[in-house]
């Protein structure tokens, strides 16, 4: 891979550009207080591709009966997702932001869409690259408490949904450029 340059706070890495929060925040989600609240708090969907929108309908009929009766009416009128105010493709709701697709003990797809994995980085489209931002958001302030306990930092916690979008290869080049970044006392 590529060696990797820095602009100010912002990491390149292949061509992905990764803000060093994501490297010096530490995060670890605490699920037994924060109840998932990222799954029914906001202001839309989760964002999702058309292949993964193509995976949710493959496996409706099987959650079809979990699903309650808001979530599957709003699925019947206007199918597992819908494009949000910015042009996005988003899960569907049950009114202004609970995911229809959240169970009593979390999600009940078998494989989260990838934003939902990599929550809290959050990805953008910068014309051919791709940047990476940590979403700061109250609601996983115990996540915060946790990570700083364990001394874990964001991009590790969230090792396996990054090496899920950019591959092994990519991650590998990401440690190294996070332990080059913190040795330099940044
Ligand atoms: S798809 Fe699943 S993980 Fe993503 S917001 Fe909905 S319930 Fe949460
Ligand atoms: S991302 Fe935040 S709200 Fe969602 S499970 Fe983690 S700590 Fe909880």
């Amino acid at each position: 891979m590529g060696s990797s340059q820095s602009f100010g706070n912002i990491l390149m890495v292949g061509d992905v550009l990764v803000h060093t929060d994501i490297i010096t925040a530490c995060f670890c989600c605490d699920i037994e207080k924060c109840h998932g609240r990222c799954c029914e708090e906001g202001d839309a969907g989760a964002p999702v591709t058309i292949d993964e929108i193509d995976y949710i309908e493959s496996q409706l009929d099987d959650i079809w009966p979990s699903l309650n009766a808001q979530a599957q009416s709003v699925i019947d009128r206007q199918g597992v997702a819908y494009t949000d105010p910015e042009g996005e493709l988003v899960t569907s709701i049950i009114g202004s932001c609970d995911c229809c697709f959240r169970g009593p003990k979390g999600c009940l797809l078998a494989r989260r869409p990838l934003s939902c994995h990599l929550y809290p980085i959050r990805e953008k489209k910068l014309g051919p690259l791709v940047g990476l931002n940590y979403h700061r958001w109250d609601i996983c302030k115990d996540a915060v408490a946790l990570g700083e306990k364990l001394k874990m930092p964001l991009y590790r916690f969230l090792r396996e949904p990054l090496v899920r979008r950019f591959g092994e290869a990519w991650y590998r080049e990401l440690e190294e450029t996070a332990e080059a970044y913190l040795s330099s006392g940044y």
